[in-house]
């Protein structure tokens, strides 16, 4: 990597703000503490600094030159519900939580990049800085784009950094097309008239109903969808009955689809409803299915990975930058922000390997320090890049 002076000035700082966040970890919507350090920050590097967006968010806007594009960064400001044993000296001060997926890591970046490009303004347009509130489970991206991001931030792409452990350490690693997958969730119940096990001729019996809609389900992955396009469906839950001589009125499944291919969603539930609606009527029992809509899919677009490469190619060789990496089917709420601009994309950074309980949401999860100045200097090069002056 090229020296470079700056961010060798600003890194002191960045790891700071990330042992501060760290060592005060707060959960989905309630991150008020570590919004007010950020929103602090941003205004004493001169940005201009709006916190009424949406839940505790903070966006910083920076400006340069008189271009007239815009370009939105996020990071993430949320920690989890787990209890930290890393031994760390900056370890989470609040039990049972913390910061296991590296968003206090991310924030403090995205703030050094927020201070290092207000000093060098070597860009021309806007930027608008998103510290996001809820990443984990709860969708905190999906509200701020509700309650109006876009129309207030009117970005024309959007990016975010998350480390990645596993992956070549010091890499960036940004495929176009499908990289995370989308998650629905849904509860189906059977239900009709219970009945003495002994006269199963006097009920209806969901059991059996749902014995059938378990393996006529499977249809849906294996004949119903391009088997070239990933999707899996899987019953995770089954509940019902008391005592072994009645059986029941009423059976509960629970359920999670996951695919990367967005129209899967609507698919899903409709072939659901179809499946449960034909096995009720055979069985003549009642059924009602509550399909619930998670985070879709994260489709890094080609212009949005193309940016990432060139921008990593300045001063990244090419051995360090991954355009081939298979997706996962890990989720991450920055789908609502890409899908409603239509541009971007999301990038991990490669941290190397780690132990089994030290990956991302582990309770021995360390952010690999080397990946500050690696994040640092790749927002610094995707401004100049997706902004250049003098266009
Ligand atoms: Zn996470
Ligand atoms: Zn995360």
């Amino acid at each position: 990597m090229q020296k470079n002076d700056l961010i060798d000035q600003i890194l002191p700082d960045v790891l700071a703000w990330q042992r501060e966040i760290h060592a005060n970890p707060e959960l989905g919507f309630e991150e008020h503490a570590t919004s007010n350090l950020i929103a602090e920050k941003l205004a004493e590097f001169g940005l201009e600094v709006y916190r009424d967006v949406s839940a505790t968010a903070v966006v910083g806007v920076l400006s340069a030159g008189s271009g007239d594009r815009k370009i939105m960064f996020r990071a993430e400001l949320d920690a989890l519900p787990v209890k930290e044993d890393t031994g760390l000296v900056h370890s989470s001060r609040v039990e049972g939580v913390m910061h296991a997926c590296g968003h206090d890591a991310h924030s403090a970046m995205l703030l050094g990049a927020a201070k290092l490009l207000s000093q060098t303004r070597e860009f021309d347009g806007t930027i608008y800085f998103v510290f996001q509130p809820a990443e984990e489970v709860l969708g905190g991206g999906k509200q701020l784009v509700a309650d109006g991001l876009f129309k207030r931030f009117p970005a024309q792409s959007v990016f975010s950094q998350h480390s990645w452990p596993g992956l070549k350490e010091g890499s960036v690693i940004a495929t176009s097309g499908p990289f995370m997958a989308a998650v629905d969730d849904f509860t189906l119940t059977f239900s009709g008239n219970g009945a003495h096990a002994a006269m199963p001729e006097l009920g209806d019996d969901p059991v059996l109903a749902s014995a059938e809609f378990i393996s006529a389900v499977q249809r849906v992955v294996s004949r119903s969808v391009n088997p070239l396009e990933a999707l899996v469906l899987s019953i995770t839950q089954v509940h019902g009955g008391s005592i072994n001589n009645i059986v029941p009125d009423r059976m509960e499944l629970q359920g999670t689809a996951r695919f990367f291919t967005p129209a899967f969603s609507d698919h899903v539930e409709r072939q659901l409803h179809k499946i449960a609606g034909g096995i009720a009527q055979s069985h003549g029992v009642a059924y009602a299915l509550d399909y619930r809509k998670g985070y879709p899919a994260v489709i890094n677009t080609e212009g949005g990975a193309a940016a990432v490469r060139r921008a990593a190619g300045t001063f990244l060789p090419d051995d360090r930058i991954i355009t081939n990496q298979p997706p996962t089917l890990g989720c991450e709420d920055f789908a609502f922000m890409l899908n409603a601009v239509g541009d971007g994309a999301h990038i991990w950074l490669g941290a190397g390997e780690v132990g089994p309980r030290a990956g991302l949401h582990g309770d021995q999860f360390v952010f690999n320090d080397k990946l500050f100045p690696l994040g640092l200097r790749l927002w610094q090069s995707l401004a100049g890049t997706l902004l250049p002056r003098g266009a």
